[in-house]
C-alpha cells in the first residue's frame, strides 16, 4: 500500500541545507554565490554521518525534529567550520563573480 508513497530522506542533509541557508545571510564570507553556499553544504555533509529515514511523500519534517536528532551538535559544528573554510577560501576565482 505504500509503494508510491515512501521516499528516502537523508535527515542530515535536510538539517544541513536548512541551517546553512539560515546562517549564510549573517555569515562572514568573501563570497556568497550559489556555488559557495553549495560548497559549504557539501563540505559539512562530508564531515558528518548521514542519517537516513523513510518518509511518506508530502510529510513535512519539522525543524524541531531535525535539531533534536542525535548528533545534531556535531552537524552544527561541521556547518560553522565549513562556512569559515569556504568563506575564507572560495573554491573559485573571486574575479569571476565580482566582475
Ligand atoms: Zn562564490
Amino acid at each position: 500500500m505504500y509503494d508510491d508513497e515512501v521516499r528516502l530522506v537523508n535527515l542530515t542533509q535536510e538539517l544541513v541545507e536548512y541551517e546553512v541557508k539560515s546562517r549564510i545571510p549573517t555569515a562572514t564570507m568573501r563570497c556568497k554565490c550559489n556555488k559557495c553556499v553549495t560548497d559549504v553544504m557539501a563540505l559539512a555533509l562530508n564531515s558528518v554521518n548521514s542519517h537516513f529515514i523513510t518518509s511518506e511523500r508530502g510529510e513535512i519534517l519539522s525543524r524541531v525534529s531535525l535539531t533534536n536528532m542525535k548528533g545534531s551538535n556535531d552537524i552544527m559544528i561541521a556547518i560553522l567550520q565549513a562556512i569559515h573554510k569556504v568563506g575564507e577560501n572560495p573554491m573559485h576565482p573571486l574575479e569571476e563573480v565580482e566582475s
